[in-house]
C-alpha cells in the first residue's frame, strides 16, 4: 500500500501541495486527474522522492519514502539507500526516456544487470518475456529510433518491469502519442493492472480512468477534491469543482 499523508511541497513561494492526503490499497489502481498545474506531476514525484517534500509523510509498503524514523524524528536518508528503495518503484513518464543508442533489448537489460546484478543471459531472457507482455516480440533488436512513440513508450514500460517494481507510477503516459497509438499503450497498462500491479496512474484518458481505474482522485490547487470509487467520481461527481472539470475534459 502507499499512504500520503498531509503532505506539504513548495518551491520558493510556490506553494504546490497544501496537505495531501490518500491511501492505495495493495493491487489499486488509483487514477490521478485534475487541470494543468494542479500538482499531479508533483505529487507522483514526491512518492519516488525525485522531490523532496517539506511536510508529512509518505510510505510504500510500510516503509518512509526517503527519511529514517529514530526516536520519534524523522532523518533523511543516505542517496544509496534513496536509491535502493526508488529501485522498488517504477515510474513511466510522459516522455519516452529510452537510451537512443541502445535497442529494445540492451534498453531493458541495462539496469538488471546493472543495478541487480542479474547475468546477462538471465537478464535478457527475462526482457524477452517483459517484451512480449507488451507485445513487442519482433523488435527486441529496434533502437528507439525505429520504433513509433506508442513502441518506445511500450518498451519503458517493459524496462521498468524488468526492475520487477512492487509499485508503478505513471505520469501520462500516452499524453504525447499520436491518437491511433494510444490504445496500444493503454492495453498494456490495463493487462497489468490485471495482473495485480499497484499503480498510481495521471491521466487525461477518462475512459481509462473510468474502466481501469479503481478510485480516481480529482486535484485542483494543491489538494485532492474529491476521492472515490472511480466509475462513481466519472459518473457522478460530488463536488462543482470536479463537475466543471469532467465537463471540459469529456
Ligand atoms: P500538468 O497537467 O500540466 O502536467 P501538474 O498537475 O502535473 O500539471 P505540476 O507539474 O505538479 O502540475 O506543477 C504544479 C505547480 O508546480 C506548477 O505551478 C508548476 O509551475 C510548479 N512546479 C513544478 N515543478 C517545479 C519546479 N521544479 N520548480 C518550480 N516550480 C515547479
Ligand atoms: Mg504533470
Amino acid at each position: 500500500a502507499v499512504e500520503i499523508d498531509k503532505v506539504y511541497k513548495s518551491f520558493g513561494l510556490v506553494d504546490v501541495l497544501l496537505g495531501v492526503s490518500m491511501t492505495v490499497r495493495e493491487g489499486e489502481v488509483a487514477c490521478l486527474i485534475g487541470p494543468s498545474g494542479s500538482g499531479k506531476s508533483t505529487l507522483l514525484r514526491c512518492v519516488n522522492h525525485l522531490e523532496k517534500i517539506d511536510a508529512g509523510r509518505i510510505s510504500v509498503h510500510g516503509k518512509l519514502v526517503g527519511y529514517r524514523e529514530k526516536n520519534h524524528r524523522l532523518h533523511e536518508m543516505h542517496d544509496r539507500d534513496v536509491a535502493t528503495q526508488r529501485r522498488s518503484i517504477g515510474m513511466v513518464f510522459q516522455r519516452f526516456n529510452l537510451f537512443p543508442h541502445k535497442t529494445a533489448l540492451e534498453n531493458i537489460i541495462e539496469a538488471p544487470i546493472q543495478v541487480l546484478g542479474k547475468s546477462k543471459d538471465v537478464a535478457l531472457a527475462e526482457a524477452r518475456e517483459h517484451l512480449e507482455r507488451v507485445g513487442l516480440s519482433d523488435k527486441a533488436g529496434n533502437y528507439p529510433s525505429q520504433l513509433s512513440g506508442g513502441q518506445q513508450q511500450r518498451v519503458a514500460i517493459a524496462r521498468a518491469l524488468a526492475m520487477q517494481p512492487a509499485l508503478m507510477l505513471f505520469d501520462e503516459p500516452t499524453s504525447a502519442l499520436d491518437p491511433e497509438l494510444v490504445g496500444d499503450v493503454l492495453a498494456v497498462m490495463r493487462t497489468l493492472a490485471e495482473s495485480g500491479m499497484t499503480m498510481i496512474v495521471v491521466t487525461h484518458e477518462m475512459g481509462f480512468a473510468r474502466d481501469v481505474g479503481d478510485t480516481v482522485a480529482f486535484m485542483d490547487g494543491g489538494v485532492i477534491v474529491e476521492h472515490g470509487d472511480a466509475r462513481q467520481v466519472i459518473a457522478d461527481p460530488q463536488h462543482a469543482r470536479t463537475q466543471a472539470f469532467l465537463a471540459k475534459v469529456r
